[in-house]
């Protein structure tokens, strides 16, 4: 059987399964996990949301967590990686394209690669500069899947105005970024959106509101509008890698003095120490 790949004519045994229900549905759910110091960094969290995400879309995964795990840290060691991530998914399997899941004898298929990465730490002490733009996504933005084409197209809009993120609004309410939570500091307390359907509930994120308990920092895990974001003293965005980075911009507007705030560097250090301990741990 043969298939057109790009401008020739192939066996399909020799290019990608086309019939992975990954490339023509989407239709699976992925991990991307931090590797600091050659140790994947809060990877039972990762994990855990993947096996959230797998059954929110009815997906079984294949293997146990505890083999996931050996897995992901075998192919760390083999790949001999100090630094970067680790990007996993699991697609609902190859079968002949119909839109139904297919029959229950159709195994999910499970890829991991690394990729090695820098840590983007002068962005983190510096700042960036951020964009505004309408959140087109679907209602179940809390399940990590394969879905990105609304990110992908919202992150292109920032990179293309010189900018780290696309910060996303649906009509007034801020929702998050393309690939990564955004938190407000108003008069010393921070405030996020909740973790509902509207936004993925970042790993990241989650850290950030434990290590603000021991920082004695107020977080709102409430809504909040544009307007309060450009009015906010202090904005950044969190996510595995990126880790925090101060918004000193966004579109037009000048977020408080436009220099990264003094809360905003609290939780920078923070979490870099938290990493620290994890990764000795
Ligand atoms: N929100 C979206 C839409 C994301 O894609 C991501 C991950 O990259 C995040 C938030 C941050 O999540 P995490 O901290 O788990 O990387």
């Amino acid at each position: 059987n043969k298939m057109l790949f790009n401008d020739q004519i192939m066996d399909r045994k020799d290019v990608i399964n086309i019939e992975d229900r990954g490339y023509q549905f989407g239709d699976g759910i992925y991990e991307v996990i931090g590797v600091y110091d050659g140790k994947p960094l809060l990877l039972d969290d990762h994990l855990e949301r993947l096996v959230r995400s797998a059954e929110q879309v009815q997906l079984s995964l294949p293997s146990s967590v505890e083999d996931l795990k050996s897995k992901l840290d075998q192919l760390v060691s083999i790949n001999e990686l100090e630094e970067g991530i680790i990007y996993m998914q699991v697609s609902r399997g190859a079968s002949p394209r119909w839109h139904e899941f297919p029959d229950a004898a159709v195994a999910p298929v499970t890829i991991a690669y690394t990729r090695a990465e820098e840590r983007m730490t002068d962005i983190e002490d510096q700042g960036a500069t951020a964009v505004l733009t309408e959140d087109i996504r679907w209602l179940r933005c809390d399940i990590k899947t394969l879905n990105l084409l609304p990110n992908v197209l919202a992150k292109q809009k920032a990179v293309e105005n010189g900018s780290i993120e696309a910060i996303l609004h649906r009509g007034e309410t801020v929702t998050e970024a393309s690939a990564s939570n955004v938190f407000i500091v108003k008069n010393g307390e921070l405030y996020t959106h909740p973790a509902d359907n509207y936004i993925l509930n970042g790993i990241t994120r989650k850290k950030i509101l434990q290590l603000c308990k021991k920082l004695n920092i107020t977080v709102n895990e409430e809504t909040y509008t544009v307007t309060e974001l450009l009015d906010a003293d202090e904005v950044f965005v969190t996510a595995t890698k990126l880790d925090v980075v101060p918004i000193l911009k966004v579109d037009q507007h000048t977020i408080g003095s436009g220099v990264p705030g003094e809360t905003t560097k609290r939780i920078v250090e923070e979490f870099r120490s938290l990493y620290k301990q994890d990764v000795k741990s």
